[in-house]
C-alpha cells in the first residue's frame, strides 16, 4: 500500500484503490466524516468511516487537531463538495488533541483575527490562511530561484555577519560574544573590539549588495537571496527587522537594463504562481474580498486579487524621471489641498510612502518605475548623472506596497566613488576591497533590492507583513 499526499489523492483517478494518508483533523460530523487535511493543498479529504464498526474509544479521540494515519479505499463520494473520498478501513490516532484545550486555540473552528493568529504563530501554519500563504510563499521563491538559474545568474551565498554597514545608515544589529556585563573597554573609556570575536565592531547584513558587486565583477550576472537585518524603528505593515532580501546584481549592465530585469522577474514570478498556486490564490481572493466588504468604497481594493496579478503581468511598468514624478505631484490635487502629510515644495524632496502610493494608484494606475533621484537622498555607491545632481537610481513602486524595489546603477568610477565617499564621511579604509574593484577591471555595472515579503504581501493580497513570514521580528517582539 502506497502513502499519497492529500493533493495527490483529490487529483487521483486510482478509484477502489489502496492507500494510506496522514493528516490533521479539521473537522469531525456524525461520528463519521473526518476532513482531513495534511498541509499540501488547501482542500481537505473526506474520509468516511465505519461508525457502526468502529470501537468507542478511538471514535472519541477523532478531535479537531489531532494527528491520524488512515488506511483506505478511494471512491467517487456520494456527498457534495467533493469528488473523491476515502472509505477508512484502519484508523490509527498518531497524536491527540484535548478539546478543552483546542478550544483556547485558533485550531478551534470559528473565524479568529489575524492578530490572534499571530499570538499564536506556532499554530497558524495549520490554518487555511496561513497554510495558502506559506504555499505560495514557497512556491514564489522556488520561482525566484527557478528564474535567475534559467538566465545563467549565479546564486551567490553572501555572508550574514559583515564588518560593513552598506547603507551607511547604521541601523544595524550588533553581533558580539563580549560578557555584556563585562565589556572591555581600552584608555579612552571606548569599547574595545579588537577583544572580541572578531577583532573587530561586526553587525549583521542590512544587504547582500556590496558583496554581490565584487562577485559580478567575476562571475557577470549574480543574484542573493538570503535574510537581512534592519534595527529600524518603523512599526508599519511594511517593514521587519528581519526580512529577505533577493539582490541580483550584472556587470557590463547599465540603468535601462536594471528596469529591464526587474519588470522581466517580478512579471516572472507572479505569472509563475498564478499558473501554479491557483487554489491558493482563489482563496486569498475570496478571504480579501470578505475583509474588505465592511471599509468603505475608497478604500477597497480597486480589482479582486487575480484579476491585479494579471494586470501587472500583462501591463508595462511606467518609466517616469523622479525630476517629471516631483512635477506630478506638486500640481496633484491632494498637495494643493494640502492632504499630503509632507507637502511636496522642491526639487530635492524624499518622497514618501503616500507620494509613492498617488502616483501608482492615483495618478498613473500601474505600477511605475523612478528613476534618476537626486544624489542627496540616495546611497554613496549610486552612480552620478552627468547633470552632477542626480543619481542612476531605480525605484519600482506598486500599488499597496509603495516601494517594492530599490536598485541603481553603481559608481564605477573609483576617484568619483572616493569623493563621495569622503563627502559622505564613509570611510574608505573601511570599504578598502569595494574600493579597490574599481580599480581592477571595473565595468559598468548595475542591480537591485527586492524585499521578498513586499513581495509575498503583493501577491497574497495580504495586508500586513507579519502575516507572510513564518515568525515576524518587529521592534518588541521576537517571540517564537
Ligand atoms: P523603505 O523606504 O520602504 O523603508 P528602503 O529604501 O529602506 O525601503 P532599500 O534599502 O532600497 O529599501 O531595500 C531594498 C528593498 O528591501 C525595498 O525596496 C523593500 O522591498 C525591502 N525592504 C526594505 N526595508 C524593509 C523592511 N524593513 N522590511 C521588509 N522589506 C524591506
Ligand atoms: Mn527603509
Amino acid at each position: 500500500m502506497i502513502r499519497k499526499k492529500i493533493v495527490e489523492i483529490l487529483e487521483s483517478n486510482d478509484l477502489l484503490k489502496d492507500f494510506i494518508i496522514y493528516g490533521w483533523v479539521k473537522s469531525f460530523r456524525n461520528n463519521q466524516f473526518i476532513a482531513l487535511n495534511d498541509g499540501s493543498c488547501l482542500n481537505n479529504l473526506q474520509c468516511v468511516l465505519d461508525f457502526e464498526n468502529t470501537a468507542e474509544e478511538l471514535i472519541n479521540s477523532i478531535n479537531i487537531g489531532a494527528a491520524i494515519k488512515v488506511k483506505g479505499t478511494l471512491h467517487e463520494s456520494q456527498g457534495r463538495g467533493q469528488r473523491v473520498e476515502i472509505k477508512v478501513n484502519e484508523l490509527e490516532i498518531l497524536g491527540k488533541a484535548n478539546p478543552e484545550d483546542v478550544r483556547k486555540t485558533i485550531l478551534s473552528p470559528k473565524r479568529h483575527s489575524l492578530e490572534k493568529l499571530r499570538e499564536q504563530a506556532h499554530l497558524r501554519v495549520r490554518t487555511n490562511t496561513f497554510g495558502a500563504v506559506m504555499r505560495l510563499r514557497s512556491k514564489l521563491s522556488y520561482a525566484v530561484h527557478h528564474f535567475f538559474n534559467q538566465k545563467g545568474f549565479n546564486y551567490v551565498h553572501t555572508p550574514i555577519i559583515t564588518g560593513s554597514d552598506a547603507e551607511g545608515a547604521g541601523e544595524t544589529f550588533k553581533v558580539t560574544n563580549f560578557d555584556l556585563k563585562n565589556i572591555p573597554t581600552n584608555e579612552a573609556g571606548e569599547i574595545d573590539f579588537s577583544q572580541d570575536f572578531f577583532g573587530k565592531e561586526t553587525n549583521l547584513t542590512v544587504s547582500g549588495q556590496l558583496e554581490a558587486e565584487t562577485f559580478a565583477l567575476g562571475l557577470s550576472n549574480v543574484y542573493t537571496f538570503g535574510p537581512t537585518f534592519r534595527a529600524e524603528n518603523s512599526n508599519t505593515s511594511r517593514h521587519l527587522a528581519e526580512f529577505w532580501m533577493i539582490e541580483p546584481e550584472m556587470a557590463f549592465c547599465e540603468l535601462d537594463g536594471n528596469m529591464d530585469l526587474a519588470e522581466e522577474f517580478i512579471k516572472f514570478v507572479l505569472a509563475y504562481v498564478v499558473e501554479h498556486c491557483a487554489d491558493d490564490l482563489a482563496f486569498l481572493e475570496q478571504r480579501l474580498l470578505e475583509e474588505e466588504k465592511n471599509k468603505p468604497k475608497e478604500q477597497r481594493s480597486p480589482m479582486p486579487l487575480r484579476e491585479k496579478l494579471d494586470f501587472v503581468i500583462k501591463n508595462n511598468f511606467k518609466r517616469v524621471s523622479y525630476t517629471e514624478a516631483i512635477e506630478i505631484l506638486r500640481n496633484s490635487k491632494p498637495n494643493k489641498k494640502k492632504k499630503f502629510q509632507y507637502l511636496i515644495e522642491d526639487w530635492g524632496a524624499d518622497l514618501q510612502s503616500e507620494h509613492e502610493r498617488y502616483l501608482v494608484e492615483k495618478h498613473f494606475k500601474c505600477p511605475v518605475i523612478l528613476f534618476d533621484y537626486p544624489a542627496s537622498i540616495k546611497a554613496f555607491y549610486m552612480r552620478l548623472n552627468e547633470d552632477g545632481k542626480t543619481v542612476r537610481a531605480m525605484d519600482v513602486l506598486f500599488p499597496g506596497i509603495g516601494e517594492i524595489v530599490g536598485g541603481s546603477q553603481r559608481e564605477e568610477r573609483y576617484d568619483v566613488l572616493l569623493d563621495k565617499m569622503k563627502a559622505l564621511s564613509i570611510d574608505p579604509e573601511e570599504l578598502w576591497w569595494y574600493l579597490e574593484t574599481r580599480k581592477f577591471g571595473t565595468c559598468k555595472h548595475s542591480g537591485f533590492g527586492l524585499g521578498f515579503e513586499r513581495l509575498v504581501l503583493f501577491a497574497s493580497g495580504m495586508n500586513n507583513i507579519r502575516d507572510v513570514i513564518p515568525y515576524p521580528r518587529t521592534p518588541q517582539n521576537a517571540e517564537f
